[in-house]
Formats: C-alpha cells, sequence, structure tokens
C-alpha cells in the first residue's frame, strides 16, 4: 500500500472548453469520477489529454464549463488551495533538479500546507518509505533512474494527502523495463481507495486497473464505458480505428 488515503472526493468535469487562440481544443468535455475509482483517459495524440487534466488542476482556466471536487465547484477558490487538494504527476516528472528527494518533497508541504520544517520532513520519509526509496533521501534527483524519479514525482504529490491524483503519461518516458514498477504503484494507489484520473498509453493497466475508461477525440470524450465494454464492444468507429491501431 504506497499511501494512506484518507478522504479521497469525486470529481466531476462538466462541459468544459478551452481554446487556444482560434485552436479549440477542449469542445465540451464531460467527466465523472466517484471517489475512489480510478478513470483512465486513452486517444490519440492532440486530442486535448493534457489539456484536460491541466484544466482539472487549473494550470489552466477553462473558458466555459466547470470542475466538480466533492460536489462542489473548484473555480471560484484560489489554485494554490486547490493544488493542495489535488495531486498531479507528469510524464517527466518535473522534479527540482538542484534539490535533494526529501527537499523536493518538502517544498510544496512547506509552500502549499505551511508545515514547518520538521513536520515537512517527516511527513516526506514517511511518504518515501511507502515507495521505497527512503534511502535515497539525500540523493539528487540526477543520480536516480527514471522510475526511481518518478515514484519520488509520485511521493511527492502524496505526502500532500491529495483528494484526487491526475497522472498525465506517468511511464511514457521511462525505459521499458522501469515501466512496470510504476504502474504497479499506480494500480496499489488505485487499489487503496484514491480517485484517479490517468491519462496513459498502457491499455494493459487500463484493461486491468480502471473503472472506467474515456476515450477522447479533437477535444471531446467520445465514447466511455468499463474497460470490457470499450476494450471489446467500443461502439463508435473512432475508438475501434484507435484500438485497432494500438492494440
Ligand atoms: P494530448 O495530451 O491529447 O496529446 P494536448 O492537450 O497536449 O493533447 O494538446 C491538444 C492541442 O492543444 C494540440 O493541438 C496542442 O498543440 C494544443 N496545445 C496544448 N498546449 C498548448 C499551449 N500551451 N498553447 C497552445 N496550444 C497548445
Ligand atoms: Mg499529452
Amino acid at each position: 500500500m504506497p499511501t494512506t488515503v484518507e478522504d479521497a472526493a469525486s470529481l466531476e468535469v462538466r462541459g468544459v472548453e478551452l481554446a487556444f487562440g482560434a485552436n479549440k481544443v477542449l469542445r465540451g468535455v464531460d467527466l465523472a469520477v466517484p471517489a475512489g475509482r480510478t478513470a483512465c483517459v486513452i486517444g490519440p495524440s492532440g486530442s486535448g489529454k493534457s489539456t484536460l487534466l491541466r484544466t482539472i488542476n487549473r494550470l489552466i482556466e477553462p473558458d466555459a464549463g466547470d470542475v466538480l471536487l466533492g460536489g462542489s465547484s473548484v473555480l471560484p477558490g484560489s489554485p494554490d488551495v486547490l493544488r493542495r487538494r489535488i495531486g498531479m504527476v507528469f510524464q517527466h516528472f518535473n522534479l527540482f533538479p538542484h534539490k535533494t528527494v526529501v527537499e523536493n518533497i518538502t517544498l510544496p508541504l512547506r509552500k502549499l500546507k505551511k508545515l514547518d520544517t520538521g513536520a515537512a520532513r517527516a511527513a516526506a520519509i514517511e511518504q518515501l518509505e511507502l515507495v521505497g526509496l527512503v534511502e535515497k533521501a539525500d540523493s539528487r534527483p540526477g543520480n536516480l533512474s527514471g522510475g526511481q524519479q518518478q515514484r519520488v514525482a509520485i511521493a511527492r504529490a502524496l505526502a500532500m494527502k491529495p483528494e484526487v491524483m491526475l497522472f498525465d503519461e506517468a511511464t511514457s518516458a521511462l525505459d521499458p523495463e522501469l515501466v512496470k514498477g510504476v504502474l504497479g504503484l499506480m494500480a496499489d494507489l488505485a487499489q487503496s481507495g484514491m480517485t484517479m484520473v490517468v491519462v496513459t498509453h498502457e491499455m494493459g493497466f487500463a484493461r486491468e486497473v480502471a473503472d472506467q475508461v474515456a476515450f477522447m477525440d479533437q477535444g471531446v470524450v467520445v465514447e466511455s464505458g468499463v474497460p470490457d465494454q470499450i476494450f471489446t464492444a467500443a461502439e463508435s468507429p473512432r475508438l475501434r480505428q484507435f484500438l485497432s491501431q494500438v492494440l
């Protein structure tokens, strides 16, 4: 068990729209993830998956629509408050290279949660123990494998005790032999009752771990359902074509 999930919340995306200039990237996205469940988002490159996650976390503000966490809109409050509640893990880890592993984890605890140095370090060490990397606490990220760096990034997010976790192609930058360990950690986290939205090209993970799979194309969720439905009885021609290319 990689963490103690305290209060996972439901997450709902309602009619979210977003344009970059003339490029309409999200055209009314709907997605509902009950508390403690895992949704995988699949779809071709450029379909808006990363932009959707960034909109949920308010790294980008949507032009229209709403995002609800535990039934309440996240849009009124400050983005900093929201980022205490939603953890995000990126393809390229986004660790600070000049800080140690433990400093990478304590920084948001001190900045966003206002923990003092001692409490932040204790929380960071506890989380590193849970992901099996406590012996790397005082190393720099560059001295770790990609898989270890991604586990640190996951530990950093989990140390905040988030209510929802977002993963954006968390294993796409890893050497093949390191993918399994990170996916295993993510599967354990899903099992432990975290609410998760996982953008992934790992169809095996989506099939085995997801409670629901949403297929995005051209800025909308074209089809969603339980993995069995999506992978063996897809209705939309676009999803069928996508699956024929990736499976
Ligand atoms: P995916 O993650 O599914 O590959 P993205 O959400 O990254 O798709 O991108 C969807 C579209 O939005 C692409 O056309 C991309 O070029 C565009 N886009 C993404 N981020 C930006 C940005 N910061 N500024 C302008 N265009 C962007
Ligand atoms: Mg992306």
